[in-house]
């Protein structure tokens, strides 16, 4: 096992490895940026390197910096966290080059899984549904543009294959707009992303964002672990995760959990990484997959007793998975909830001194976060400062902890999203279980504050 761990991330996630790694009587070598030099993980770091100033083009994505950092105070691997560069390929690659471990796939397999047209051309071939769609990216050819979008019938979404973070995607719901959709995507993922491909696929109406975890190591061995609802979304961000995903019988989770290891097999992946699928009428659509750890990665743990970071830890230190896929077992039910520093009525981010905190507790409730009594957000980052995650023995269980939970949260000086949280956890069609993509922002337009 590695005796020590640079962790290239900052937030709760570096906070998140860091535990796995005390636990694990691994050291671990925190960066962080002049912004986050008072964080109190940075303080109780084993070591800690600043890399740099506040924009993370020049701390958390500077390579450079993070690589030197891991050399001076002798790392034998890095932990990427997610965002950042855990999706880099390039990233991967030069860890690797410079005799450091990199915790999470192969550059190969990101860089695979990075193009959305090639992940879904895998997909294609290890025999995981996909959206029906263009084959491969579009050409620039009208009339073959067209062609296409007839034969998947309207409405359609034009996707950048390098697109991330919900960005790089246009509905079109007419031959008239199609073009002009087309052009302006690939435009836009000329600048956004470094690449102008784009590719077409069916525009489910009313699906729900259904997402497998897997992990696998270095001997061929690849499990599920299960799957999350993440359907609660606003601007195609999540807000609220949960597992199981209600209503959907087990043997069609197990069907596609079985497919998603088998392509992990099939693709020679190693690590942790989640297959996202739309899920409407029955059936599954492979989008994308993320090549690393998941913000909602927690949801997992409470329903498997599997710690997900550790396990990330092990197999990259070339350990055989600890378990098998029939010693995986779901019981219970746990829900997320994302606590972002932001205004829960019009969702202006909201930075600053944090002058009250108190987090909640009591049985099935864990609280990730690296935030505490005066720990200023700064203004540099993403506005998320935590989650609230609870577990039940079943779904309604799940909800009452999470209603108690939210009901002790009190975070001062700072706005939050908790009010919006505490609403939905009474709205009638959550409780129900089951809501699409879409209901989230429905409701918030009526509900207008
Ligand atoms: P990103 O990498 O930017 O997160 P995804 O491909 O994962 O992009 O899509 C993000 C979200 O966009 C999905 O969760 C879903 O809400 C919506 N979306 C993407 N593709 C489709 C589609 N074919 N039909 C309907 N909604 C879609």
């Amino acid at each position: 096992m590695f005796k020590k761990i640079l962790i290239a991330n900052r937030g709760e996630i570096a906070l998140r490895v860091q535990r796995a790694c005390r636990e694990m009587g691994i050291k671990a070598v925190m960066v962080y940026s002049e912004a986050d030099r008072d964080a109190k993980y940075v303080k109780l770091a084993d070591e800690a390197v600043c890399i740099g100033p506040a924009p993370s083009g020049q701390s958390y994505l500077h390579m450079p910096a993070i690589i030197s950092a891991a050399e001076v105070t002798d790392a034998e691997a890095i932990h990427p966290g997610y965002g950042f560069l855990s999706e880099n390929a390039d990233f991967a690659e030069r860890v690797e080059n410079s005799g450091f471990v990199f915790i999470g796939p192969t550059a190969a397999s990101i860089r695979l899984m990075g193009d959305k047209v090639s992940a879904k051309q895998a997909m294609i071939r290890a025999g995981v549904p996909t959206v029906p769609g263009s084959e491969g990216a579009l050409s620039d050819n009208p009339v073959e543009i067209k062609r296409i979008a007839k034969s998947i019938g309207y409405p359609v979404i034009i996707k950048a294959a390098g697109g991330g973070g919900g960005r790089g995607m246009r509905v079109v719901h007419t031959e008239a707009a199609l073009l002009h959709a087309v052009q302006t995507t690939k435009a836009e993922a000329g600048s956004a992303f470094g690449n102008p491909a784009v590719y077409m696929e069916k525009y489910l109406q009313n699906p729900r964002h259904v997402e497998i975890q897997i992990i696998a190591d270095t001997h061929k061995n690849a499990v599920h672990l299960g799957e999350r609802d993440c359907s609660m979304q606003r601007r195609h961000q999540k807000v609220i995760e949960e597992s199981p995903a209600p209503g959907i019988p087990r043997r069609l989770i197990e069907k596609i959990g079985e497919r998603c290891a088998a392509a992990c097999k099939k693709i020679g992946y190693r690590g942790a990484g989640t297959f996202e699928f739309l899920y409407e009428d029955g059936e599954f659509y492979f989008i994308e997959m993320n090549t690393r750890v998941q913000v909602e990665h927690p949801v997992t743990e409470l329903v498997t007793g599997i710690d997900i970071v550790k396990t990330q830890i092990e197999v990259a230190a070339g350990s055989k998975l600890p378990f098998s896929q029939k010693e995986v077992r779901v019981s219970g039910h746990a829900i997320e909830c994302r606590i972002n520093a932001e205004d829960p009525f019009n969702f202006m981010p909201s930075p600053g001194k944090i002058t009250g905190w108190h987090t909640a507790g009591g049985p099935g409730v864990r609280v990730d976060s690296h935030a505490y009594h005066n720990y200023t957000v700064p203004s540099h980052y993403d506005s998320m400062i935590g989650k609230l995650i609870v577990y039940g023995d079943t779904r309604d269980q799940a909800l009452a902890r999470m209603r108690s939970a939210l009901s002790e949260m009190i975070v001062e000086g700072i706005k939050t999203n908790i009010p919006l949280h505490r609403e939905l956890m009474v709205d009638a069609k959550f409780v129900a279980g089951g809501t699409n993509i879409h209901y989230l922002e429905k409701w918030l337009e009526q509900h207008p504050r």
